[in-house]
């Protein structure tokens, strides 16, 4: 199941995963004009921790406003469930399970009526979405490129190449990592143990060792990635060749 597309992962829950793939979907919306209309799925295969009478808030809504308002808030994300706990837990706490095919199915949607499909996963690249599946498995069944997140708060270097060397022994792709500002940064640069000196040397850092893979930084509340990057050639660029 090769498509254009990108799967936004983590380093950790809570790293500001919804953040990037929010200012990913603006980013390609707004080259829109360019590339002749782009239209743009976005998909989140299972959340957990959601009131359906507030999905609008969730990461799906958040995803669903960014992109325009496609399809339907159920077709970005088919399966919800309320305990803020991992999606499997969460299920069966209601006494149900996680759909491991309808977790794949629910992509094919977006891949019909899309030219570039942004999945946000649950958790990080190695949690579980259903009992016999972690995200990295649903990464590989879609074979999409990857976005690894993390925050730029200090450990930044090895929580990241920790994700980008077991994705890379899985055989999963990284295209690109976003060092996403989840709160303001503190400090100035000519301070070195400043918050934001970390950041920025977490960045530089990062990048001379993942080279030629990009390193962004996405500031807090801001929508414009620090280098600027075409992620519509980078989807495309890293889209899988056929076997
Ligand atoms: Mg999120």
């Amino acid at each position: 199941m090769a498509g254009c597309g990108l799967f936004i992962t983590g380093t950790d829950t809570g790293v500001g995963k919804t953040a990037v793939a929010v200012a990913i979907v603006r980013s390609l919306l707004q080259g829109r004009s360019l590339d002749g209309g782009l239209r743009v799925g976005v998909y989140k295969p299972v959340a957990s921790g959601v009131d359906p009478r507030d999905v609008t808030e969730s990461d799906a809504g958040q995803l669903w406003e960014a992109a325009g308002r496609p399809l339907s808030l159920a077709a970005v994300c088919p399966q919800l469930f309320i305990a803020p706990i991992s999606p499997p837990a969460s299920a069966r706490a209601e006494g149900r399970c996680v759909d491991e095919q309808r977790l794949r199915d629910g992509f094919a949607v977006w891949q019909r009526v899309s030219d570039i499909v942004i999945v946000e996963g649950a958790g990080g690249l190695f949690s579980p979405l259903a009992d016999t599946m972690l995200n990295a498995d649903l990464v590989r069944d879609l074979d999409l490129p990857l976005v690894v997140v993390d925050t730029p708060r200090l450990g930044a270097i090895g929580r990241t190449l920790a994700v980008v060397e077991a994705a890379a022994a899985r055989g999963l792709r990284v295209a690109a990592v976003v060092l996403s500002q989840v709160e303001p940064l503190a400090g100035s640069l000519a301070e070195p143990a400043s918050p934001r000196a970390i950041a920025r040397e977490s960045a530089r850092h990062l990048a001379d060792l993942i080279r030629p893979v990009p390193v962004a930084e996405l500031g807090h509340h801001v929508t414009a990635f620090t280098p600027a990057i075409d992620w519509h050639r980078l989807a495309q660029r890293a889209s899988p060749s056929t076997p």
